[in-house]
Parts: C-alpha cells; structure tokens; sequence
C-alpha cells in the first residue's frame, strides 16, 4: 500500500511536525559531513513554500547525561538555517511551556527545532522505548506530522512512531520517499545482473542481510573484516585477520548455499599491526605471515571486483573494502567507487561508513544514490518491516 507523502497533505497554516534526521557526525561542536542536513532540504522547503508553521524533531547521538553539551542540536540549526537562507528558531527544550509558546508565536512559513530528542532517554527512555506519553504530548503539538528520518525509520520511537500513531494526519516527505524507492526497486525488480558488494568489519551485522541477497542477487561481493571469516571457513590461513570463531559454521553454510554467487579476496592488503603507522605489504592470501592481519582488498581483487561490478545493471553496495579511515588501507574502498562510478548501473551505497567514504572520496555526484540510513537500508535490504514508514497513513486514508 502507497504511504500518503506530504504532496498528499494541506500544509497551508498547519502547524506541522516534521521528523528528519540530523544525526551528523560532529567533531569538537563542528559538524563533520551535513549530508543529512543537505538531503533534509527540499522536504523542509517545501513545507515553508506551503506555508506551514515548522517544528523540526530529531535525534543526535544517544545521550546518557544531563546537560550534555556535545548532544545540543543547536549547530545543526544553525547550519541549517545558512542552508535555508532564513532564521531556524532553535528551543533548547524538548517539551514544557517556553516550547509550547515558541510554537504559538509561529508565522506560516517558519521554521522551529526543537532540542535532541534523545534527551527524553533520561526520563526511563522514553524516547528509544516509545513512551505513549511522549509520542501523544508531541502529538498534541502539532496538526500534522511528516516523517522524513530515513536513518531512524527502522525503529519505533516516540519521534515517529509515537507521533504518527497519536495525530490526526500523517505523511511521508520526499527523502523517505526517495530512499525507499531506490532500494525497493533495486530488490524488488532490479535490472541484472544484480551485483550486492559487502564489507566493514562483522559478519554478524550482515548475516540477515546475506541470506537475502542470496535469493534475489546475482552476485555477492565480500570484501572488508568480514571476509577473512569465510576465507577461513574454506580452509584458508588468515593470520590475525579479523576473525568471528561462531559464524564460521555460518559462513559455511552460505557458501555451499551461494553455489559460486559469493565472490571473496584472493588478495590482501597485510599489516604488522592494528594501526595507521603498520607497515604494510601486498601479498596473495596463501602468503600471510599468522602475526599479520589483513586491512584493505589487495590489487587483484580490486580488480576481480571491478570486473564484476562494471557487468552489473544494479549494485548496492554496504560497508568499506577496508579500514578505509587510515590511508594505507583504503585502496580497494576507492577502487569500489570508482568501479561504480564507471558503471551504467543503478548504484546505491547504503552503509553509514561507506556512504561517508565515497562522499570523503568525492563519489558523491558519481552514484546513483547515497543512502542516509545505514541500519535502514540494511533492515530494509532483510525485507524486514520499517516501523518509522508502516505507522504512516496510507494514501487515501
Ligand atoms: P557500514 O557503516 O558502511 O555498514 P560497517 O560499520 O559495517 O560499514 O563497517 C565499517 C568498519 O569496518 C570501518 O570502521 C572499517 O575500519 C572496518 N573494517 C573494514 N575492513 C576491515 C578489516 N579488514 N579489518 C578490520 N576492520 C575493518
Ligand atoms: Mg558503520
């Protein structure tokens, strides 16, 4: 069933709640990648066109004290007031009178944020846990809610779920539409070969998503941490690679299940230790020393990937080749980027730490998409439900 968008909903005078996410990574107060901020745009543009009255809600981080400054919204309004070109009323409140007369005091067409949502987590996590409470009291503030977080659509907290589930109107904005579009075409009918490339370091955070991909992709990369647990279940030395002893049974299984679909490494990038100073050396996987770990894809399978990739009508791609943070070590990330950038594939990047390195790596203008939600699209990739998108009204409701 179509979920209502927010074209659907008359905005005009509305006081309306808008759920985004501006979880940015911050670094001493300054924010460090605004994608999230950029992509929250036009939703929020829209709606000043429409002439509504805006309350922003989102979370930042997880907050575990009072007063936790490094936690404030208050940057991310300001940011996003330059983006906009007019003043963000910022409440350093989450609920309360001064809020509430904030919101009064509204004109059609401005904008209010109010502070990190997560700050109701010190109240029993009412927030994270979805307190009824919470989620009908930022409710009652509003005559409409719009849920454009695509990042914490698969949870149900009080900011969507809670909000959605207790308001008289309730629509999807146009970044939860476009994210869920892409990814809903690329497994529901992608063009193929369909080509998944996964990395970053634990198999466990990607085991529901493989089973998956195994029955709707052609092929599976498997490139990062993770690899060097199913090198190790075909029998191969891995040295003091990354190594998680309980999926091997798991790995196992899956590669007899892949019958060929699952491509691995063949070659390492091998270090001395953990650590951005280790000396580093390309080897072949039979040659690593069992003091040595490996930390990137090496050359010949960069090129064993690219290969795969530029056949492909559709890539979703989920984790770094390697610990693509450190320079030595992120060759066979960028090769990925650049395999993809010189494909005519559909191509979506949906992990949070791989979204940040194409965007660090300047493929941000060479995918098809960028996902904003890393533990969304993996959830949605599982075909598991998206609370934040379910408890939205249908069209037509
Ligand atoms: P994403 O956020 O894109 O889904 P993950 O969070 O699963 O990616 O994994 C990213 C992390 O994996 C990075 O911090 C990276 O340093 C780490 N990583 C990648 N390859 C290796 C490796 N070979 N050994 C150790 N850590 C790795
Ligand atoms: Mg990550």
């Amino acid at each position: 069933m179509a979920k209502k968008t927010i074209i659907d909903i008359n905005l005009k005078d509305k006081k309306v709640l808008m759920r985004v996410d501006f979880n940015v990574p911050m670094k001493d107060g300054l924010i460090t990648d605004e994608n999230r901020i950029v992509q929250a745009i036009p939703t929020i543009q829209y709606a000043i066109e429409q002439g509504a009255k805006i309350i922003l809600l989102s979370h930042l981080g997880r907050v575990a004290e009072e007063k936790d400054l490094s936690k404030t919204l208050a940057p991310v309004a300001a940011r996003l007031s330059e983006l906009l070109g007019q003043g963000v009323n910022f409440v350093n409140e989450t609920k309360g009178e001064l809020l509430e007369n904030e919101i009064l005091n509204l004109k059609s067409g401005n904008v209010l944020m109010i502070e990190n949502t997560r700050f109701e987590d010190l109240n029993g996590k009412s927030e994270s846990k979805n307190n009824p409470e919470l989620g009908k009291y930022w409710a009652s503030l509003g005559d409409v809610f719009i849920n454009d977080a695509f990042g914490t659509a698969h949870r149900a907290h009080a900011s969507n779920v809670g909000i959605a589930s207790n308001i008289a109107e309730s629509g999807i904005g146009f970044l939860l539409e476009k994210e869920v579009k892409f990814l809903g075409d690329a497994v529901d009918e992608p063009k193929r070969p369909f080509v998944a490339v996964l990395g970053g370091a634990k198999v466990s955070d990607k085991i529901d998503v493989i089973e998956r991909l195994l029955e709707v992709a052609d092929k599976i990369i498997i490139g990062g941490g993770m690899a060097y647990t199913f090198l190790k279940a075909l029998g191969e030395e891995i040295g003091s690679s990354l190594l998680e002893e309980e999926k091997l049974d798991y790995a196992h299984e899956m590669l007899a299940k892949a019958e060929g679909k699952i491509i691995l490494p063949v070659d390492s990038v091998y270090a001395s230790h953990f650590g951005e100073d280790a000396i580093a050396r390309v080897g072949k996987s039979d040659s690593v020393k069992p003091e040595e770990l490996g930390l990137d894809i090496g050359p010949k399978t960069s090129e064993i990937f690219t290969n795969e990739l530029l056949k492909a009508k559709t890539v979703v791609w989920n984790g770094p080749m390697g610990v693509s943070e450190w320079e030595q070590f992120r060759a066979g990330t960028i090769a990925v980027c650049e395999a993809l950038a010189n494909s005519d594939a559909l191509t979506i990047v949906g992990g949070g730490d791989s979204a940040a390195a194409a965007i660090q790596f300047g493929y941000e203008d060479k995918v098809s998409h960028i996902s904003t939600g890393g533990g969304a699209s993996l959830q949605y990739l599982e075909g598991k439900p998206l609370p934040g998108l379910d408890s939205i009204q249908n069209k037509g409701e």
